[in-house]
């Protein structure tokens, strides 16, 4: 077990040759890559152990840092279920119109040499946070970084600019260290107080909440159509009461995670409470069937990025780099909702920058901006670069509200048998839109939707 926080860390001072703050996906991937170099690495986190405050919507999206950092990673971790199965619904009327992607039987699940057995079909793995981030933490313990839970970083230590330490709540003393990695999450007090951004804004993140459901394996396995330890992830648009956002489903072994992304300006403006909207989701009709008598386990609810690269702040500073959600480096596009990935390959890349100006004895500001250069080269900033336009299309209210009415009624129009003549799909498409958009609108949405994913 890790030890306890002390109350001071005076004897520590001089100890460290860098401090990094918050032990998720981000933090222990720097810490890691900066303990692989030889370094001695001081990981601080708030939570009783390293997952106990953290949540998410349950997959994480394939990508080899964890590999390169713990070796046999994918076949050691406490991974859930393999995803194998993916549904986008849209949901309006009472009905629901989906697509479904079904990979190839076997595909990514882990092969020994790492990687997938079917890289084609890689997607991802479904994951508890809690037991997660803890075994992820201990990989870190083992490679020789030093982890103190239990301690909320309150402050940082600044002179002429640059960072050279952190102030622990409750603690009496300072950590001093030549180089700070933040890993600190959405709100990141650290980025702030460094002047990297000035505070986050309602129209930048969303509110996830989340209720995790218990179902045996087996029932699991029969409602989503599954086997062995695949896994599946449910998207939902359109039943979210007009409100910006989104609702998912994804399956553990024996449970079941669902909740709902929602913008946060957008829940703020309709003063909706998003407890109560879960539970209206829980309750319709995509969600109830498969949920049927699945006992209620635990609630929770975070903060996530979801402006793009419009939110990622400066990366670094003298004596600091920003990594993962602390960063603004997490996103959804409708389609895809990734951050996990994201957060421990900044953290890799951070980790290892700072390894490489601790080597030079250089922690100035120029020397750790390569940071940023590294993550431009990464798919990191490309991915979120690709889909900038697609995020910002999502801030249009009319595809939660219009959109998902239309494409029921189209549907509900297309597969209508009632003894009556049937149309062509044209026709059925202006009955559905007319009172609903003007034509106009509808171009301007294909242009800007095309412009974000094609
Ligand atoms: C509802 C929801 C659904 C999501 N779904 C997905 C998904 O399906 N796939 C995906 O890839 N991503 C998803 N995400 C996003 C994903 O969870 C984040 O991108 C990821 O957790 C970022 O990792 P991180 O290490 O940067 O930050 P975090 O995981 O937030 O970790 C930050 C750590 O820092 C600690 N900390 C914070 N402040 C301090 C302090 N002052 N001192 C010490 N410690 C501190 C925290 O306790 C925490 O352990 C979802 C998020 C939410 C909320």
């Amino acid at each position: 077990m890790p030890p306890a926080a002390p109350t001071t860390l005076g004897s520590d001072r001089g100890a460290f040759d860098a401090i990094v703050v918050g032990a998720g996906p981000a933090g222990t991937s720097a810490a890691l890559a900066l303990a692989q170099k030889g370094f001695r690495v001081l990981l601080l986190e708030r939570g009783d152990y390293p997952g106990a405050k953290n949540m998410f919507g349950g997959m994480m999206a394939y990508c080899p840092a964890p590999e390169e950092l713990v070796p046999g990673f994918w076949e050691r971790a406490p991974w859930e279920r393999a995803v194998t199965k993916r549904v986008l619904s849209v949901v309006g009327g009472g009905s629901s119109t989906s697509l479904v992607f079904q990979a190839a039987s076997d595909s990514g699940r882990p092969s020994a040499g790492g990687g997938s057995t079917s890289d084609q079909t890689l997607t991802g793995f479904t994951l508890f946070r809690p037991q997660f981030d803890r075994w992820y933490a201990e990989q870190a313990v083992a490679q020789g970084v030093t982890l103190l839970t239990g301690c909320r970083v309150e402050g940082l230590l600044l002179h002429d600019g640059a960072v050279w330490g952190v102030r622990i709540a409750g603690a009496e003393d300072v950590v001093e260290a030549p180089v700070v990695v933040a890993c600190d999450g959405t709100l990141s007090l650290v980025a702030q107080q460094a002047g990297l951004h000035t505070g986050v804004r309602a129209e930048h993140v969303a509110l996830g909440v989340r209720a995790l459901y218990a179902l045996s394996e087996e029932g699991i396995d029969e409602r989503f159509a599954l086997d062995g330890r695949e896994g599946a992830t449910y998207e939902f648009l359109g039943c979210t009461e007009g409100i910006r956002g989104g609702s998912f489903m994804y399956t553990q072994t024996e449970t079941v995670s669902v909740g709902m992304v929602l913008h946060l300006d957008s829940l703020k403006a309709r003063g909706v409470p998003p407890y109560g909207l879960l539970e209206r989701f829980v309750a319709s009709p995509p969600a109830a069937s498969l949920l049927r008598a699945a006992r209620l386990v635990e609630y929770s609810a975070h903060l996530l990025p979801e402006a793009g690269t419009r939110m990622v702040p400066r990366l670094s500073a003298a004596g600091l780099l920003v990594a993962g959600d602390a960063a603004g480096l997490c996103y959804t596009n409708g389609l895809i909702q990734e951050g996990m990935n994201l957060a421990m390959t900044s953290g890799l890349l951070a980790g290892r920058v700072a390894a490489e100006a601790l080597a030079e004895g250089d922690l100035s500001a120029r020397r750790l901006a390569r940071y940023a250069g590294e993550l431009e080269r990464s798919f990191v900033l490309k991915d979120m670069k690709t889909f900038d336009r697609a995020v910002d299309f999502m801030r249009e209210d009319r595809l939660f509200t219009v959109y998902p009415r239309v494409i029921s009624a189209l549907m509900e129009d297309l597969y209508r048998s009632d003894g009556t003549p049937k149309e062509k799909i044209g026709p059925l498409a202006r009955r559905a839109l007319k009172g609903e958009l003007p034509v106009r609108a509808l171009i301007a949405d294909l242009f800007r939707g095309g412009r974000g994913y094609l």
